[in-house]
Order: structure tokens, then C-alpha cells, then sequence
């Protein structure tokens, strides 16, 4: 599972850090931006871990064709036509139609492929498609990507339409029940098979009464040939072998370096996993990879999470490479073995705390190399495995990239953001000071705590809530956050210097729950995503019930709106009172109460404020999303030795991802 940057919301906000002089936005096309990150301390670190990060490295980039592939079949063939174009292109590279195809071509490599990253529709490009084809024409015939015997016509007439044409494979993933989900999803993962064949196919594999089950369908293709159902496995004597036998290669070298016989074991079960598709062996690899808690050096590199399968079968392949943030990891450190103080000073009916908590082990890291679907927009917190009885049996690793949320934090510095919606300087100054450090902590409380704290009365069902779960699980764990956030035990732990870093927390969260948010939502609509209706329903809540006491107050200046906070102890207090309310009802699972709780304070939108929120953002002239150029490695060798391994840090998108192209290409067009 992941955490994404959108669901915490960090966008906008400033920290007080100093950033030397290390440039961290890049550039900004369409409604994306790319930014560069550092990686801190890489110089600590010994030869033998430098070399294992370089090796992890090149895995997690050999694998890129294997997700444009399942971003969709044609993926591939555009990419590679683009590139060509990028490359040997010798008109007039400044003209209006240049510039367009070269943004097209950018948002290409921004979502591996021709589907918009988040939204999952297709974008399309703002040049004709006469300019195009006449592009396609005049590049070189032996490098497009042609199948074979076709010629250039053959080959724009079935290029064309799906670039082109808004009614051609619209959309990425559709999740509406109506249709068939997987025709309607341009998804590369099924072929010439419906919804309902591919859904019988896999519920005869499950066997309810066994308490260990396999991920069945998760790293494969279902195909009908000869009218049977087929699955194609992703091995290297399989689908994808090209990319996975180079991933095997660095995972080799990178086990001969491995920092302990655990970590050179689960690396051996990965590549076991890669080499024969079998989901056992994926099973032993995680269980064996969770319990290394003492490697400095870490990383994911794997086909993990489902979200892009309408059926949540299919896992999209990714890498994320790592060391732990040593520094930062003894904070996690401290909230973990507190876990038992915490929950049981919890503000909830004793009924329904925990008697003996069990920690989820958490730590900071540095991430060094993102791949896959986790590049170049990624995650910032990732927990996991996913598989649920591996979870319950042997527990979970939490992380939380923190050079990457400081990039994020650095890249707003002087955006406008902070100062538009602030009321007053004195505002500016808290969130300046501590919001970045408070942010952090946040999401650490969320995390290692809050989603694992309070019990379920016995005989209610965990999904008792249906579809409010998840809203109110997100709000649960938020409420425990900020309870805490403000607590005398947060100082005395030494978390934070004071109880009033946490205001700055607490200033940043109601704003936003508020109003901020609203920025990402469409005129007219409501509120739908978890993340967003927790956060309106917690700060309606406190708004509408310390109304009495003037607690949150709403503020008109020069005809702009702003939420003032007027009394942050009885705000922590209705935290608390929230927080009770919302264990209660997920505690005896009282359906009722959770839905009134939503539909009365998460869905609906003040249509007026939100014209003015989104007015004042559009003047900022702010990309919603970003993603990033990552660092590189340059190994020096002597003797065919590896001596040393230094980082730099490219600053130019397109060369990147020109150079990845070039030198991680594996697969064939067609996959
Ligand atoms: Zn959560």
C-alpha cells in the first residue's frame, strides 16, 4: 500500500531548512512539474554498501520497458516512434508545433505512456496529426519500431487513431461496474478476455478455508488461445524475460556485496521469484525481507501493487532503492516503543484500546533510485507486503521518504502558495518554523500508530462499514495523530521543542481540510477520494462544533476567505472527542452513525468558496502534480575493481530519459 504525495497534501507548504544551493524544480509543461532530490550522507556510507546501491540501481531502471508495456500495448511503439523523432528530428525545432510535440512526448515519459498518471484518461497531443505524420516520414525507416513486413502507411494508420482519436482505448482503468471493466480498460494486463471469464478463472484458484493464500494472478498476463485461458508468467524464460533476466543480472552482482546472510538470502528468493514466476517463492522472499530490520541499505523491486487492475488482480511492476536516514529512523524509533503509553492514554472508551499492541517496524529513508510505475512521480510512504495473511502472521515494514517530502517541501519555497492562503505573517512565521518538522510527524503518528491503535468489539466485522470504511479509517488515524501532535508527552519525548510546533500542524491541516484542497477538485463536483474526505470531515466537525467557543473562526479580508484558529487547546480537545466518537463507531461497527458522519461533513463542497479557492490558486500558476529526474551513479574501477562510487544530480528530464531508453531497453514493441 502506498501513501501517496496527494493524499498527505504536502504541496504548497514551507520548512525553515536551508537548501545550500542545490536547485530542486527543474521545469514545468502541461499540469505537471519535474523536480531533482538529494540524497544526504551518501558519502557515509562504505564502499561495499555504495556498491550495492549502484547494482540495486541498474535493477530498478532495467525493468521501465516492462511497465510502459502494461500501461497499455501501444505504449512501446509510441515511446519508441517519439524518441526517434527527439533524436534525429532536423526541421525547425523552435516552431509552436515542435514545442507541443515535445510536451506530448515529456508527458509520455512522465506517466510511462500515453495515459494520464493519476486521472488515468488519455491525453491528447496539442499538434495535428498531419504534423505528425509528416515527423514519421521523414525519420530514418530502419529505427521506427515497425512489426514485421509493415510498412510507414500500415504503420500510422494503426499508430494514429490511438494517439489521436479520444473514443480509441480512452482510458487507462475504468472502475465503472457497468461495463466490462476490463474492456473498457486499455490496461495491457488481459487480452481477448471478459470481466466475467477472467473473474471465474480466478475465484476456482481461491480456496476459502486456506489461511495462507497465494497472490494468484498477480504477475501474469490472462490470454485465451485456442479458446482456452492462458496465463502468460512474468520469468525470464517468459512474458517480460528480456527486462527480468537484466534485473536477475544486477541482483546477482548485487547479492555478492549483500550487507548480511539475511539480505544475501531474500535477494536469492527474489531472483529464484524472477527466474520462475512462482508465487510460493514470492511469499518467502517478503516474509524473509520484512524481518531484515538491521540493513542499512534497502529496496523494493517487484511486480506489487494492484491498483491499476480494474479487478485488482495484477500488480504494475516498480522499484524503489534505499538506505535507512539513521538520524530520522530514531524518531520512528521512539513513537514505536511508546506504542503502549499511547494507546493507553488514548481519549477513547477503554473498551476499545488495545491491551498488548503490536508494532509495525518503522523507519526513515533516503531513497536513492525510484523505477517503474514509482518514477518519476512516487510515492512518499510505503507499507509493506500487501498480502493480508503475511501482514497478520508477520507484520509489516513501514517507510517514509523523507529526501523526497523535503523535495517536495523545498521545491514550494516562494511559490505563493503559503502566503495566499495565510491570514496574517504571524501564520507565515509557525508554518515556516515548524511545519515541515510537524508534517513528518504527522504522517509517523498516522502511520506506525494511529492505523494500528484500538480494537474491534468481538463479533463486528472489520467491514461493517462498507463503503465509509475507508474514510473513517484514514479519519481515525489522523485524529490519533493530531491528539497527539499537541501533547506535553511529544515535548517530554523529545519529538518536538514545543507544544506549540504542533499549532503549526494544526493551522496546516484545518486550512486545508477547509479549503485548500479544493483546489484539486473540479467545479461542481464533490468529494470523493478517502484522503480528502477524511481530512473536510475532521476540520467541519471541529469548525461547526466549536463554533460556540469561537475556536476555528472564519475570516474575510479584502474579500478573500481564511480560517483563523483562535483556540488550539480546545481544538486538541475536539480532536479527541472526534476521535472517540469515530473508534466508537468503527468498535461496534455502527454503520449508521459512520455514514451520517460522512454525508454530513466529507462529501459536499461550499460551491462559492470553492470558486474563490480555485481562483486564487489559478493565479499562482501551479502544477498539481510533480515527479523527478533521479540521481546517477558513476562507478570508477580499477583492475575491473569497483574503488569508489560517486552520485550526481542531472538536471535535464528529456536527457534522462533519452538515456534510459537508450541503455534499459529490453523488450520487444509488442508485449
Ligand atoms: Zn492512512
Amino acid at each position: 500500500m502506498i501513501f501517496s504525495i496527494l493524499s498527505s497534501c504536502k504541496q504548497g507548504e514551507k520548512s525553515s531548512a536551508p537548501a545550500e544551493d542545490f536547485k530542486f524544480f527543474s521545469e514545468q509543461f502541461a499540469d505537471l512539474k519535474i523536480l531533482r532530490y538529494q540524497v544526504p550522507d551518501f558519502d557515509s556510507l562504505d564502499l561495499n554498501q555504495k556498491k550495492l546501491l549502484f547494482y540495486l540501481s541498474k535493477a530498478a531502471i532495467a525493468g521501465r520497458d516492462i511497465i510502459y508495456s502494461q500501461n497499455g500495448e501501444y505504449n512501446l511503439a509510441i515511446r519508441r516512434t517519439l524518441e526517434n523523432i527527439v533524436e534525429n528530428y532536423k526541421g525547425d525545432r523552435n516552431s509552436k508545433d515542435f514545442q507541443d510535440f515535445m510536451v506530448y512526448t515529456k508527458r509520455v515519459w512522465f506517466s510511462n505512456g500515453i495515459y494520464h498518471h493519476y486521472g488515468s484518461e488519455k491525453f491528447l497531443p496539442a499538434f495535428p496529426k498531419e504534423y505528425f505524420t509528416e515527423l514519421v516520414k521523414a525519420a530514418e525507416l530502419s529505427k521506427l519500431p515497425l512489426r514485421e513486413g509493415q510498412n510507414v502507411d500500415a504503420f500510422l494508420a494503426e499508430l494514429l487513431p490511438v494517439m489521436f482519436d479520444p473514443t480509441v482505448l480512452p482510458k487507462k482503468v475504468s472502475q465503472d461496474p457497468s461495463s466490462d471493466m476490463i474492456k473498457a480498460s486499455a490496461v495491457n494486463f488481459y487480452k481477448d478476455v471478459t470481466e466475467a471469464e477472467a473473474v471465474k478463472f480466478y475465484e476456482a484458484m481461491k480456496n476459502p478455508k486456506d489461511e495462507q493464500p497465494l497472490s494468484y494472478g498477480l504477475n501474469s498476463k490472462l490470454v485465451k488461445q485456442n479458446g482456452k485461458l492462458v496465463e502468460l508468467v512474468y520469468k525470464t524464460d517468459g512474458l517480460y524475460g528480456p527486462a527480468i533476466k537484466e534485473i536477475v543480472k544486477w541482483l546477482e552482482k548485487a547479492q555478492t556485496v549483500a550487507e548480511n546472510d539475511l539480505q544475501k538470502d531474500y535477494i536469492a528468493k527474489l531472483i529464484s521469484y524472477y527466474n520462475t514466476g512462482d508465487l510460493k517463492t514470492w511469499d518467502d522472499y517478503n516474509i524473509a525481507w520484512l524481518k531484515d530490520t538491521l540493513s542499512r541499505v534497502d529496496f523494493v523491486n517487484g511486480f506489487i501493487e494492484n491498483y491499476e487492475d480494474p479487478l485488482s488482480i495484477k500488480a504494475t511492476w516498480e522499484a524503489i532503492v534505499n538506505f535507512k536516514d539513521l538520524k530520522a529512523t530514531k524518531r520512528t524509533e521512539i513513537i514505536s516503543e511508546n506504542a503502549q503509553w499511547f494507546e493507553d492514554h488514548s481519549p477513547i472508551d477503554p473498551r476499545f484500546r488495545k491491551e498488548k499492541v503490536k508494532g509495525v517496524t518503522a523507519k526513515v529513508i533516503t531513497a536513492v533510485q525510484l523505477g517503474g510505475d514509482n518514477a518519476p512521480a512516487t510515492a512518499i510512504g510505503v507499507n509493506l507486503p500487501n498480502a493480508d495473511w503475511i501482514r497478520k502472521e508477520h507484520g509489516s515494514k513501514s517507510v517514509t521518504l523523507e529526501n523526497i517530502t523535503y523535495a517536495y517541501d523545498q521545491a514550494a519555497q516562494g511559490n505563493g502558495f503559503l502566503e495566499e492562503f495565510s491570514l496574517d505573517q504571524s501564520e507565515i512565521d509557525l508554518i515556516e518554523k515548524y511545519g515541515f518538522m510537524t508534517d513528518n510527524l504527522h504522517t509517523d503518528l498516522h502511520e506506525c500508530l494511529g492505523h494500528g491503535s484500538g480494537q474491534l468489539l468481538p463479533g463486528v466485522s472489520s467491514e461493517a462499514l462498507k463503503n465509509y470504511q475507508s474514510t473513517l479509517e484514514e479519519a481515525r488515524a489522523d485524529l490519533f495523530a493530531l491528539y497527539y501532535l499537541a501533547d506535553p508527552k511529544m515535548v517530554e519525548l523529545g519529538l518536538i521543542p514545543t507544544v506549540e510546533a504542533a499549532h503549526a500542524e494544526y493551522l496546516k491541516y484545518i486550512r486545508n481540510g477547509l479549503m485548500t484542497q479544493l483546489t484539486r477538485i473540479e467545479l461542481g463536483k464533490n468529494i470523493e477520494e478517502a484522503h480528502m474526505r477524511n481530512r473536510q470531515l475532521i476540520a467541519k466537525w471541529c469548525y461547526e462544533k466549536g463554533q460556540k467557543d469561537n475556536v476555528i473562526e472564519k475570516v474575510t479580508k479584502d474579500g478573500k476567505t481564511y480560517f483563523r484558529i483562535n483556540d488550539y487547546d480546545k481544538l486538541r480537545m475536539l480532536f479527541g472527542e472526534l476521535l472517540k466518537e469515530v473508534q466508537r463507531l468503527k468498535s461496534e461497527g455502527d454503520y449508521a452513525a459512520g455514514k451520517a458522519l460522512v454525508e454530513n461533513y466529507a462529501v459536499k463542497v461550499d460551491p462559492e468558496l470553492h470558486k474563490e479557492v480555485k481562483e486564487r490558486f489559478a493565479k499562482l500558476n501551479l502544477a498539481p502534480y510533480s515527479g523527478f529526474i533521479n540521481p546517477e551513479f558513476v562507478a570508477e574501477e580499477k583492475d575491473g575493481e569497483i574503488t569508489n562510487v560517486k552520485i550526481t544530480y542531472p538536471n535535464d528530464f528529456t536527457e534522462q530519459m533519452m538515456k534510459y531508453s537508450k541503455e534499459f531497453s529490453f523488450l520487444p514493441t509488442y508485449n
